[in-house]
């Protein structure tokens, strides 16, 4: 039998009862609708994204209603508008969007739009490409219909501003560098769908694209498995492929959650051979099968997530963690 038939669940929740790896998922009790995102605070963008869910709406809407909530909040200070800039001051958003056939879209280095989620959605669906960067990426929102405007608040600027006085390039775990939105969502009809949206790292390079756009880093979904999405520090999750790795892992029979420790794990191990510390780093995960089974960890004490289904409601969920 195909082993992608022997999906467990997730060690948080989501299904009731877990299996050995011998259990058919067509005979799995499947949780759906359903849908997670990074950080406790994305509550509103829970909602936002229930909204659709519960109607009997798309994943796919789910996410990109959801994500948009928090790229439109000025208190967001590491999503859309409000976001904190890069060293010379410019506010530059990464997106990405994915859907249950595996297609996607990606937007980089973008400027003064403050919905990248729905510029890569448009990337995905009407283009022939799936990633548009910088000037390029910004004409095309323009074509679209997107209209521009400044997306440095008077509060980021001051932040920047007394940054500047320092000019010291030493991310703050779980504050400044760690509260990119990620959202997987199951519809009732089983479509998983996933959206990532951020700012980036605050006082990074002009120019610095993270992981949050790239997809199989920053966001991964494979229809047949599952989904996963991170956050944190993004070269970290570049560099150890995360999100796919997590995917790639459910595959083979892990639980979201055991899987988004190893995927974790993998970027402890790698720092510790090269002897390098890890007390600046945060990287979190978050993952969620066909089956509606979720999970999360993080590297560091601090990183939680936001679950929304019929069982639990809108509820924040602290992930473990290694160190
Ligand atoms: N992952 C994002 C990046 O590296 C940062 C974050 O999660 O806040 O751009």
């Amino acid at each position: 039998m195909d082993r992608r038939k022997f999906l467990k669940t997730g060690l948080l929740g989501g299904v009731p009862f877990l299996t050995n790896g011998c259990d058919s998922i067509d005979t799995i009790k499947i949780s759906k609708p359903i849908v997670i995102a990074t950080w406790h605070t994305s509550d509103d963008a829970n909602e936002a994204a229930w909204d659709v869910l519960e109607s009997g709406g798309y994943a796919l809407d789910a996410v990109e209603a959801g994500v948009k909530v928090e790229e439109a909040d000025p208190n967001n200070m590491t999503v859309g508008y409000g976001g904190r800039p890069d060293r010379e001051g410019n506010v530059t958003l990464d997106a990405c969007i994915m859907d249950e056939k595996g297609d996607c879209g990606a937007v980089v280095f973008l400027k003064d739009i403050m919905h990248p989620i729905s510029v890569a959605r448009k990337v995905m669906e009407e283009t022939p490409h799936i990633m548009l960067a910088g000037e390029g990426a910004k004409q095309f929102a323009l074509e679209q219909g997107f209209e521009a405007q400044n997306l440095l608040t008077p509060k980021a600027e001051q932040a920047w501003q007394k940054w500047l006085k320092t000019s010291e390039y030493k991310p703050v775990v779980n504050i400044e560098n760690h509260d990119t939105i990620g959202m997987l969502a199951l519809d009732k009809e089983g479509r998983l769908s996933g959206a990532c949206t951020t700012s980036g790292a605050a006082w990074k390079m002009h120019g610095r694209v993270g992981d949050s756009p790239i997809i199989g880093a920053g966001l991964f979904i494979d229809p047949e498995v599952g989904a996963a999405c991170a956050t944190g520090l993004g070269e970290e999750v570049v560099k150890t492929a995360g999100s796919a790795l997590i995917v790639e892992l459910m595959r083979q029979g892990s639980t979201p959650e055991e899987a988004c420790k190893e995927a974790a794990q993998r970027i402890v191990d790698r720092n510790k051979r090269e002897n390098r510390s890890l007390k600046n780093t945060q990287v979190g995960y978050i993952a969620l099968n066909k089956n509606g089974a979720y999970g999360a960890y993080g590297i560091q004490k601090g990183f939680n997530c936001r679950v929304y289904n019929t069982e639990v409601g809108n509820q924040r969920i602290d992930a473990k963690h290694l160190i």
